[in-house]
């Protein structure tokens, strides 16, 4: 087993590490403060813009797409290392590097499902990085975390589709230059096959009837750098037939090809989100003293570090054992290990950015550090692409299966 990086893994590493230390930490301020004087927080601040262009001159772009023909054509063990590094800044790095959820997803079932013309409209600007996107599925009337009951309608009439529902938590869908929702609904809601009763739909956010009505929180946050996460409500809004991704009765099927990646991606950044954690703790913990000594000196706070670094260790070597499973047999093959590290990495590294914020005191809480916002951030990841209790259930009767 070689557990070293290769001669491609390590020139991106050394080449983003610098970009991290040269653009990335100074913009997380630069954002913030932009961010205040924009007409509206749902803008994206000039610095962005900048990082953008400045990753993609440096060859640091689409890194997440392994299709050479429209991304860096990386596999999934060489770009783990990269997302890990980008999860350090989980509100600016990725986007400057146009990898960010939920484009990246968007663009690979555009990629993998979208017909030519499809591709052409919206594709080649999400990979130009000139517009966003949304995914749209999640309704707040039914338990959207067993897709088969999503109740969004998507009725065909004539030469058109007319969609009709009401979705919320739809990330990115905030921002003014999201122009276009990947929308799950139903084409066929009697179908016997419940599997086959979905499909999935692109409409463009300029189409009349299609309603971006309020921003929903996050713990109180907005997340206004990730355009938010928005209710959306589609009043009959009408788009041509030619707007189908894929097939009719397909949806399904492409929304499980698009979360294997998804989920993966989301571990790679939470471990480098575990990781800024710990630095900030050690260093805190070295600069404060309390009761006569330094922090960094209490017994207690020595086991939350150690036990941090051991957690670490530990997830990032699932999560690379994952990544090869998915280079080597597929993410079918790999599905066992991408709900291991969905069910351990939000929940450890939440707790290690608990104990982060338990060492900074008040600070910890605060706007001040950063630390609250990795909190809440790395919480809904317990939730979203996939609730850890329907990860445990099917793991558990996949383990199951073995001795039935
Ligand atoms: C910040 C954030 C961003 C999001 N972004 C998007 C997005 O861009 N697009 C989108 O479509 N959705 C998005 N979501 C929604 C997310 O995918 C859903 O919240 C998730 O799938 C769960 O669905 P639900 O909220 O309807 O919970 P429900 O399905 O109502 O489930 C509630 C709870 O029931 C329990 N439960 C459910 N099934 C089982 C089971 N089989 N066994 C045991 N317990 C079970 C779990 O504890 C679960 O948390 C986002 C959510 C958040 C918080």
């Amino acid at each position: 087993m070689d557990f070293a990086f290769d001669a491609r893994t390590q020139e991106l590493r050394a080449k983003l590490l610098t970009f991290m230390e040269q653009y990335v930490y100074p913009a997380e301020t630069t954002a913030h403060e932009q961010r205040l004087r924009l007409k509206s927080p749902w803008d994206t601040p000039a610095v962005v813009e900048e990082l953008k262009a400045e990753a993609r001159s440096q060859g640091l772009w689409n890194l997440f797409l392994p299709d050479a023909e429209h991304g860096a054509g990386l596999s999934n063990l060489q770009y783990a290392p990269l997302a890990e590094i980008t999860g350090r800044s989980p509100h600016l790095a990725p986007t400057a590097l146009n990898c960010a959820a939920p484009d990246t997803g968007n663009m690979e079932v555009l990629a993998q499902f979208g017909s030519d013309e499809q591709q052409k409209r919206w594709l080649e600007p999400l990979l130009a990085g000139e517009i966003r996107s949304a995914f749209a599925m999640t309704e707040p009337e039914v338990a959207s975390s067993d897709a088969t009951n999503i109740e969004t309608r998507i009725a065909k009439e004539g030469d058109e589709y007319v969609i009709t529902g009401r979705k919320w938590y739809i990330s990115g869908a905030m921002n003014p230059d999201c122009k276009i929702f990947i929308v799950m609904g139903k084409t066929d809601p009697d179908n016997a096959d419940v599997r086959r009763q979905q499909s999935m739909v692109l409409v463009p956010r300029d189409t009349p009837g299609v309603e971006v009505r309020r921003a929903m929180q996050v713990y109180g946050y907005e997340d206004h750098s990730h355009g938010g996460h928005a209710e959306v409500v589609f009043h009959g809004a009408r788009v041509p037939v030619e707007n189908l991704v894929g097939e009719e009765g397909g949806g399904f099927a492409i929304a499980q090809a698009r979360l294997g990646p998804g989920r993966i991606h989301h571990c790679m950044r939470l471990i480098g989100m575990a990781e800024r954690a710990i630095e900030l703790m050690c260093r805190r913990a070295v600069a404060r003293t309390a009761f006569g000594k330094p922090i960094a000196q209490q017994g207690v706070v020595q086991e939350w570090i150690a036990d941090a670094r051991v957690a670490v260790e530990q997830l990032r070597l699932l999560v690379l054992k994952t990544a090869w499973l998915m280079d080597t047999v597929g993410n079918r093959g790999a599905h066992t290990e991408i709900q291991a590290i969905k069910i351990a990495t939000p929940r450890t590294v939440l707790d290690i950015i608990d104990k982060a914020v338990q060492v900074h005191g008040a600070g910890g809480v605060s706007q001040d550090f950063p630390l609250a916002e990795l909190w809440a951030a790395a919480r809904t990841l317990r939730i979203a692409d996939g609730p850890d209790e329907v990860h445990q259930r099917s793991l558990a009767r996949r383990e199951l299966k073995k001795y039935l």
